[in-house]
């Protein structure tokens, strides 16, 4: 049976893990290709008004698969943390799929993954649902998990040692390595689908920077400096985000120079989240830089690059400048 998995949302976190998983269960794995303006312009005639760019871009992969598969992948992922939730698009995707592409249900697989009451052993439960579509043999679906699961932790240990999720998925080239790092915080979705962030990472590291993003640091330290945020928000990704923003700026990296936030145009959380990093970074004695981008359909490579320009700029006029003012040397 043919499955198709949209590379889109949730794919750069959990794509081995579903295939993994699928495969296991005697699926065979189609993967959307690669965002391409085609992708996007189908996105977009697909998309209702009220939805992000992610989910339109997510619409133009579904449409990519639809008439290829037996069974599209979407999974209501309504939690993957104990105590929070998914943005409110990503727990409707099944339906605005299904309703869009009017797929019935035997042509969608929508089961509900929550983690949000009793953690993993309640995600586990949605998934084992999920897998009695394919085998009513529980052994068989307890062993695919298994290896899915395995599987998984590998990737998320690869990407934590600094490898990027094109890397491993398509065997896009890696980053050149380089001395100084930028601090790049975003939707894994934004973050790691270079059409849609107009290569936004190539372009950092030829601007002479290294990348961090919350994937590659320690789910640990992120959660640590989380619980000093009085009220975080409701949102898993959101608050990866917040956290890793609040690490790197009380536990300065010498080497990390700025930050740099992707944010979705009409994204209700980013709005949010934004805003808080905004107001974070201003309240700190020598600040780090900050730059927000903005993405959506509109959003131009030529205007990006001048933005990354006068940043990188910034960051070593504020680098330059805090130097010689610690100077032994400099003018009192
Ligand atoms: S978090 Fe924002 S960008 Fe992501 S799906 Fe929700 S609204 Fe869209």
């Amino acid at each position: 049976m043919k499955v198709g998995i949209p590379r889109g949302l949730l794919f750069y976190r959990f794509y081995f893990f579903w295939k993994t998983f699928l495969e296991e269960l005697g699926a065979e794995v189609i993967t959307s290709p690669p965002t391409s303006r085609y992708i996007v312009q189908k996105g977009l005639t697909y998309g209702i008004e009220e939805i992000c760019f992610p989910v339109k871009v997510f619409l133009g992969h579904v449409l990519a698969l639809v008439d290829r598969v037996d069974l599209l992948f979407v999974p209501r992922m309504v939690s993957f943390y104990p105590g929070e939730y998914n943005c409110p698009k990503i727990l409707g995707l099944p339906d605005i799929v299904r309703n869009l592409f009017h797929l019935s249900p035997e042509q969608i697989i929508d089961e509900e993954i929550n983690a949000r009451n009793r953690g993993m052993r309640e995600a586990e439960m949605g998934l084992i649902r999920l897998g009695e579509r394919f085998t009513s043999n529980r052994r068989k679906i307890a062993q695919a998990l298994q290896k899915a699961e395995k599987v998984h932790r590998e990737y998320r240990q690869q990407l934590q040692s600094g490898v990027l999720p094109e890397t491993l998925i398509d065997g896009k080239q890696s980053l050149l390595p380089k001395e100084e790092k930028v601090l790049l915080l975003g939707h894994t979705y934004l973050l790691n689908d270079s059409y849609i962030n107009m290569n936004v990472i190539e372009k950092i590291n030829q601007l002479g920077y290294s990348i961090v993003t919350p994937d590659m640091v320690p789910e640990d330290r992120i959660r640590l400096f989380l619980k000093k945020v009085p009220k975080p928000s409701f949102w898993t990704i959101s608050n990866e985000i917040l956290g890793t923003a609040l690490s790197y700026l009380k536990e300065r990296d010498p080497k990390v120079k700025g930050l740099v936030h992707l944010v979705s145009f009409e994204c209700g959380p980013d709005s949010l989240v934004g805003e808080l990093i905004g107001r974070w970074v201003k309240k700190e004695e020598q600040s780090l830089p900050y730059l927000r981008l903005e993405i959506d359909e509109h959003t131009g490579e030529a205007g990006l690059v001048t933005r990354l320009e006068a940043f990188v700029d910034m960051m070593r006029w504020r680098d330059s400048n805090l130097e010689s003012h610690f100077s032994p040397f400099a003018a009192s």
